[in-house]
């Protein structure tokens, strides 16, 4: 059984969504996890905020204009008569219920309801899609099987466990539909893997089923060796490891779901980044095997803080670091990069909740120094121990951009840099002229 995740412009335009089935091949067993419709969620998003902040007229007229666009969608993509009917309903049910929710209390759990009506939208379309050409296919329910625990851990034995029953119920059925990003969470309700999560699904249902691979549809050819957004003449990456897409994804590749490659690598399975647009480009293999001593791709995240501790109590001292680690665990608050002196050290996070209660017991170490708005920037390949040169030419090539930070030997497939954001576009063309071009 392979996974086929179709992101949100493969299924952006009613004729777009008609046109999977150039890449779907009814005939194979699948399960095809589908994202909103583009722009849907960022929509949703915007409604749900306005509810939260109790301004009703306001939400009523956003959920009003992104009913419109359904209600053209469905007249699109579904031939008159019983099926557009039946697609019309399931508009109408899910409109209905977004503007029932801005008469009643509104709270967080109300806020990642809104945000689920996306892919329950563009899943049970397509099944009606495919129903009205004659395609069969079973919509599974995400809900049922996809959760997380009270850390936003997903629990993968559930999927397995609630999953295979229902695959079995339709044996002799290929194609399976369900949806992306949406999920339960320890209390029950309903939640999500956070923005750009359908990825997420595919690779937790591929490891939960231990599939064939899993395929990413989206709307480039494969994983770019820079950011296509940012630099100019990028080029697809033909294969990676897990390890370096999982740092790429990480430190912010949009292509992928920062913690999408973990199932998909502790289950081996092998993800293909691919391009609906261009089905026949060969696109990304990411798998155990990668080309070794390469430069393979550079990425950059933002929203980065780096907090500096300096303290004299540091000096020949041990368990120091603990100590200041511990801070961070006890506020939930994870650690991207770090780098130590004798009497110093660096770290950086980017959820910054609790900042201000961390470096009210940080103060407790010695001095601390903030400095927002900075970005990470990844640069990842095969850079082995024995080989060398690598660290010289990355710095050699921003030599004239102010470097907060440099992390080298954390692992043996990349270098982080930290800059302050405003320099982070220049960075990334400086880094692409000289390591690519
Ligand atoms: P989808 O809606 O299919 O999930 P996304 O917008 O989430 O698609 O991801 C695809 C986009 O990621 C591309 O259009 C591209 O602009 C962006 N992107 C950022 N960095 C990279 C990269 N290194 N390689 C390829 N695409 C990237
Ligand atoms: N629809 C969700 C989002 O826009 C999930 C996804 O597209 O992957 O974030
Ligand atoms: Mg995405």
């Amino acid at each position: 059984m392979k996974i086929l995740k179709f992101g949100g412009t493969s299924v952006g335009s009613p004729e777009r969504m008609t046109k999977l089935l150039d890449i779907i091949n009814p005939a194979e067993e699948q399960i095809v996890v589908l994202s909103a419709v583009s722009g849907t969620t960022n929509s949703l998003v915007e409604i749900s905020s306005k509810l939260l902040k109790e301004e009703k007229d306001e939400a009523i007229k956003l959920i009003k204009a992104l009913n419109q666009k359904y209600n053209e969608f469905v007249i699109e993509l579904l031939p008159a008569g019983d099926f557009r009917e039946q697609g019309q309903e399931v508009v109408d049910y899910h409109f209905n219920f977004l503007a029932s929710l801005a008469n009643d209390l509104f709270t967080n759990i109300e806020d990642k309801v809104v945000l689920a009506q996306g892919e329950l939208l563009s899943t049970t379309l397509y099944h009606i899609y495919l129903k009205s050409i004659g395609v069969p296919s079973v919509l599974l329910p995400a809900l049922d099987f996809m959760k997380i625990d009270e850390d936003n851990e997903p629990d993968i034995p559930f999927t397995t466990e609630h999953l295979t029953p229902l695959l079995a119920k339709h044996k002799g059925n290929n194609l399976f539909i369900t949806q992306g990003f949406i999920c339960r969470n320890s209390f029950g309700e309903v939640d999500n893997l956070r923005r750009g999560g359908s990825d997420y699904t595919a690779s937790l249902l591929g490891a939960a089923i231990l599939a064939e691979e899993v395929q990413i549809w989206t709307d480039i050819d494969g994983m770019h060796n820079n950011d296509p957004r940012i630099v100019k003449g990028t080029k697809p990456i033909s294969h990676l490891s897990f390890d370096e897409a999982a740092e790429l994804a990480y430190f912010g590749a949009k292509i992928l779901h920062p913690q999408s490659v973990f199932p998909a690598q502790k289950y081996k399975i092998p993800v293909r980044l691919l391009n609906t647009m261009e089905p026949k480009a060969l696109g990304t293999v990411i798998s155990t095997e990668s080309e070794k001593g390469k430069i393979k791709s550079i990425a950059a995240k933002d929203g980065i803080t780096a907090i500096k501790i300096q303290s004299s109590r540091m000096l020949l001292a041990y368990g120091f670091l603990r100590r200041i680690f511990e801070i961070f665990e006890r506020y939930k608050t994870p650690i991207d990069m770090i780098t130590t002196s004798e009497v110093a050290v660096s770290l950086t996070i980017d959820f910054t909740d609790n900042l201000e209660e961390i470096v009210k017991e940080l103060n407790s170490f010695g001095s601390v120094e903030i400095d927002k708005d900075q970005s990470i920037i990844c640069v990842v390949g095969d850079f082995g121990a024995e080989k060398h040169g690598y660290a010289a030419k990355v710095l050699d090539s921003i030599k004239h951009i102010p470097v907060r930070m440099i992390s080298y030997g954390g692992s043996a497939y990349n270098i982080s840099l930290l800059v302050g954001t405003e320099n982070k576009v220049e960075a990334l063309r400086s880094l692409h002229d000289r390591i690519f071009e």
